[in-house]
Parts: C-alpha cells; sequence; structure tokens
C-alpha cells in the first residue's frame, strides 16, 4: 500500500481481511456449506427476482419489513419483526454496532483467538481494543471473563458461540456473567448456531429483559447462502432503532431481500445438510489421531487441527495436493472446513503428506525457495 496517502494512522502498516481464494477443487477454507443447494431453489430464485426486477427503478423497503417478519418467524423465542435486523451479511451488522456503540475514546474486548474481524471492525470505527482470557482448552471462564470486563470496561464486548476458530460454544452463564459486568453492549455472534450440538443453548434464550444484549447470526454458513450475503441481529427493539442512525439509506437491495425470503421458505431443505456436515467434521476428527493429529471438540462445521510440526508448510503441503485449509497463525494448528464426503475423502488423502514433508522435504523446498 502507498506510505503516501494520508490514511488514518492507526490503520498504517495493517493487513486486510484476506483468506485466499484461491482456484483450488477441494476449498476448505472459509467455513461455507459446499453441499450442492437443494433442487428447486436456483429456479425460485430466478421467479422471486423476476417478479421484482420491473420494480427495481425504486429504492428497496428501507426497513425490510417482510424479510424482518421471516426471520423472526425463523429464530422463535417469541421474536418479533421489531427485534430483528438484517444487513449485507454479519460482518455489516457488526460494523453498524460498533458504528453506534463503539468509535472514538470507546473500546470493546473480545476473548482471542476469535473471529478476526472484531478487532479489525473495530479498529476501522476507531474503537481501541483488548484481549480477553481463554484456558488452555479455548473455553472461556465465566469468573475469569467477568474479571477482565470489569478490568476494562469495554463498550461492546463480543463472545463467539460457537467460537471460530476453535469450534468451542460457551455455556449461558459466561453470558450472563459477561453481561452483569458489562457497562455497554454484548453482542453474541454465533455464526455457527446451526451446527451446534443438540442441547447447546442460544443466547436467544437470554434476550427478554436485558436491553444490551444482541445475537448476530447469518446465512453464510449453515445456510448455505455466502453468496447472498446476509446477516442479521436479535436484540431488544430499542437496539434495532438506535442501529437506523448509522445504517445507510436503503442498505439492502430489493434483490438481497427478495432471495433471502426465498432461501427462508427452503430453509428445512438447506439446513438438512447440517447433521451431513456435522457427520463429516467428526468422521476428520475420529481420522486424525492416527495421524499424529488432534482437533478441539467443535461444535461448528470446522475443526481447529493441532499437531502439525510447522503449519505454515503444512498449509503449502495440503495445498499442492489440492486441498486449500486456513492458517490462522495460531502455532502448530490449520482450521479445516468440513463438507462433504469427497471432500474428507480428499482431505484425509492429503494429511499423510505433511508428515512426509517434515522435515526431509522441508529442508529441500527451503532451498529451492530462496
Ligand atoms: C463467517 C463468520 C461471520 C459471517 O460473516 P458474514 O458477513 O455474515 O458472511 C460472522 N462471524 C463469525 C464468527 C464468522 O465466522
Amino acid at each position: 500500500m502507498s506510505n503516501s496517502l494520508p490514511l488514518r494512522p492507526e490503520l498504517r502498516g495493517r493487513s486486510a481481511y484476506g483468506a485466499p481464494q484461491l482456484d483450488v477443487t477441494i476449498r476448505l477454507n472459509t467455513n461455507e456449506n459446499s453441499w450442492p443447494l437443494p433442487d428447486g431453489l436456483s429456479q425460485a430464485v430466478a421467479r422471486a427476482v423476476g417478479e421484482v426486477a420491473g420494480g427495481l427503478n425504486r429504492y428497496p423497503d428501507r426497513d425490510a419489513a417482510a424479510l424482518r417478519s421471516d426471520l423472526a418467524a425463523y429464530l422463535g423465542h417469541d421474536l418479533t419483526a421489531a427485534q430483528l435486523w438484517p444487513a449485507n451479511g454479519s460482518n455489516e451488522i457488526l460494523q453498524q454496532l460498533l458504528q453506534a456503540f463503539g468509535g472514538a475514546g470507546r473500546s470493546a474486548l473480545g476473548f482471542t483467538p476469535s473471529y478476526s474481524m472484531h478487532p479489525l471492525i473495530s479498529l476501522s470505527t476507531g474503537t481501541s481494543w483488548h484481549d480477553g482470557p481463554r484456558e488452555a482448552d479455548f473455553g472461556i471462564d465465566p469468573a475469569r471473563a467477568a474479571a477482565a470486563v470489569r478490568e476494562h470496561r469495554p463498550d461492546v464486548v463480543f463472545v463467539t458461540s460457537p467460537n471460530n476458530p476453535t469450534g468451542t460454544a460457551v455455556s449461558l452463564e459466561v453470558i450472563t456473567a459477561v453481561y452483569a459486568e458489562a457497562p455497554g453492549m454484548v453482542i453474541v455472534d454465533e455464526a455457527y448456531a446451526e451446527f451446534a450440538r443438540p442441547g447447546t443453548p442460544s443466547a436467544l434464550e437470554l434476550l427478554s429483559g436485558r436491553e444490551r444484549l444482541v445475537v448476530t447470526r447469518t446465512m453464510s454458513k449453515a445456510f448455505g447462502m455466502a453468496g447472498l450475503r446476509l446477516g442479521y441481529l436479535a436484540a431488544d427493539p430499542a437496539v434495532v432503532e438506535a442501529l437506523q442512525l448509522v445504517r445507510l439509506p436503503y442498505h439492502l437491495s430489493t434483490l438481497t431481500q427478495v432471495v433471502a425470503r426465498v432461501a427462508l421458505s427452503y430453509r428445512h431443505e438447506l439446513l438438512a445438510t447440517v447433521q451431513r456436515v456435522c457427520e463429516q467434521r467428526d468422521r476428520i476428527a475420529a481420522a486424525l489421531p492416527e495421524l499424529g493429529l488432534r482437533a478441539v471438540p467443535s461444535d461448528a462445521n470446522f475443526l481447529l487441527v493441532g499437531g502439525f510440526p510447522d503449519s505454515h508448510k503444512a498449509w503449502q503441503v495440503l495445498l499442492d495436493h489440492g486441498v486449500l485449509v486456513r492458517d490462522l497463525e495460531i502455532a502448530g494448528h490449520l482450521r479445516i472446513t468440513a463438507g462433504t464426503p469427497a471432500e474428507t475423502d480428499a482431505l484425509l488423502a492429503a494429511l499423510p503428506a505433511v508428515h512426509e514433508a517434515v522435515p526431509e522435504l522441508s529442508s529441500d523446498r527451503g532451498q529451492s525457495a530462496s
């Protein structure tokens, strides 16, 4: 990036969000749902788009009323449309929340390692950042979490459950402990909620009577609609009203609104793949020990796999075998998305090469690369 541009000082020298988008057949690096979309969905999308296309000379429904009703019905928990708010991916939701509740002179706290966009969006909205503590098993201890909140007094706290990149879900006790101590907003990022094991509670259960609590969700993961860009939140109606001050006018296109509604009407078919993805996740986890690897127990559609002697090299070796996974710079670990049985086959066929490559092959490579 040019050093001569008058960029804001806090953005200088930073790197952009950049999971590589490479042309590889087996892409297990961004936690999308790789199962094919259900029969009939693409025709239904085409029909719905055709019906509204003639009206594209007009701005969309600024309040996305119909979509918000559908989202409330999907989530249940007696939520109403006034408690739902959609945007272009949950990243935009997070940005709107920080624009409204973070900003200059304010701070946010998250329990790292977690989703890299939480600190990045904080930074871009002028919100300073504090790392909160995780335990050795990547869980969050309610008392230690509450103590971190007491110490830093953040205006916004992020709790990701199930967490990306570790897959760990937290108990509601963690949320209530953090909420009781937090002076500001508590955002529970539930991007992977639909993959959680049965009995894993959602923070949606806690919304009633907690005005500063927000739950964010997305259609990018379990719903298999990453290309649609549709995320949303559930919260007290006062939170939704506050966001009207920062959202751009007509932020959500007519096309996004209608296609999201079609996808919601196919929710049973779309979510039918969730169980199949979880089976592949568990199949990968079960195969790891005999490869000298291990996974953090996961409630999401991915595994944080540890035990790689050199995770950077392992990432490259897998890529050389046509399998793209995610290197999040956690020493010895790679994050691997679970998908279809064929993808698991390819991954499990490629994984042994990771060991063959270290250290013998790696020294060869080191020489040829330098
Ligand atoms: C993938 C992901 C998101 C989703 O982002 P979208 O903008 O909705 O695609 C949000 N939070 C976490 C923790 C994620 O992993």
